[in-house]
């Protein structure tokens, strides 16, 4: 199982960012003990996809 810091480097590759924006975007990998088989014992909160998503949506919509 991977610990804290290899989660946190293995989600922010999937999700094309760095450990450091992730961090400056206050996320941190918790303990997560869902039960899910695909369950990597960590969890980045809900809120981080969300944060993402919404920096990608900013990003590529400029008005004016
Ligand atoms: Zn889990």
């Amino acid at each position: 199982m991977a610990d804290r810091d290899e989660f946190e480097a293995q989600y922010a590759a999937r999700s094309g960012v760095t450990v450091s924006q992730l961090h400056a975007w206050g996320r941190y990998a918790e303990p997560c003990n869902c039960g899910d088989e695909t369950c990597e014992g960590w969890a980045m909160g809900h809120q981080q996809e969300d944060a993402i998503v919404e920096n990608e949506i900013r990003h590529g919509c400029r008005h004016g």
